[in-house]
């Protein structure tokens, strides 16, 4: 087994098939019994092609309102959800089975029609993503609902889903660059149901790189029509440009 895991040594780059797999994403959700996610991505020639996500506490309705507490002691009641989306042809959810596949069904992000009624998601870990401006971006666009915090590409599956509006990760360290295997299958999740995905410098993430987003900074994913308002907003209060 550990001869078979060190064969995952790919250097990444913009040539060849690569799949970038995260055995488990929010390793920290998972010990707490709050979210984490399997997580696996196929790129072609550095684009994202395939993502899949399996939220296995996550619920399985996709109209479940999200709500506070998801970062420790779910229960497994109603939850377990399998997340795709193919470059061009949309996303889909289905319920987490053993066995063959279960039927899918199609998932759209929410259109933003009053951005003072968005709900955010952000990381638990506070050095992951910085929750203070977080909350001083959220004061500025109105926003009173409390962000909802869950480990893992769960915030991707939960905003393209249309459970949540808007995910934000916001640096906390200048010099940390994020992993592709970390981004790969929701940033083309979110993308293929209706969002748009870019970094806090309003640049589409680049996975052709290597295995980290060494020329982005942080996350800002929303519904199209709402991505500009809020990475102008995240921009004023991260005094960028
Ligand atoms: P989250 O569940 O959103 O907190 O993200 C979990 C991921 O954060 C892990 O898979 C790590 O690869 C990644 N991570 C580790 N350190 C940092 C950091 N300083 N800033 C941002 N992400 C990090
Ligand atoms: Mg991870």
């Amino acid at each position: 087994m550990l001869t078979f895991i060190d064969y995952g040594n790919s250097k990444g780059g913009a040539k060849g098939r690569i799949w970038a797999i995260d055995p488990i994403d929010g390793t920290k959700g998972f010990l707490r019994g709050g979210q984490y996610a399997v997580c696996l991505a196929l790129m072609v020639d550095g684009d994202v092609k395939v993502g899949v996500l399996g939220c296995p506490n996550l619920p399985i309705d996709d109209a479940a309102p999200l709500s506070g507490g998801m970062e420790s002691g779910q229960t497994d009641e109603g939850k377990g959800c399998l997340f795709s989306g193919v470059l061009g042809q949309g996303a889909v959810s289905r319920p987490l089975t053993t066995g063959a596949l279960a039927a899918s069904q199609k998932i759209s992000m929410k259109a933003i029609t009053d951005i003072a009624a968005a709900t955010f998601c952000e990381s638990v870990e506070a050095g992951h993503s910085s929750h203070g401006d977080q909350a001083e971006i959220a004061k500025k666009l109105g926003i009173t609902n409390p962000s909802v915090r869950m480990d893992s590409q769960a915030k991707y599956a939960s905003i393209a889903r249309g459970a949540g509006d808007i995910y934000l990760r916001l640096p906390v360290k200048a010099t940390y660059q994020e992993k592709i295997w970390d981004h790969a299958a929701g940033d083309l999740i979110v993308r293929e149901a209706g969002g748009a995905v870019t970094d806090i410098h309003g640049k589409r993430l680049d996975f052709s790189i290597g295995r980290t987003l060494a020329d982005n900074k942080g996350v800002v994913a929303a519904p199209t029509g709402g991505h500009a308002q809020v990475l102008a907003v995240v921009q004023e209060v991260l005094k960028i440009k």
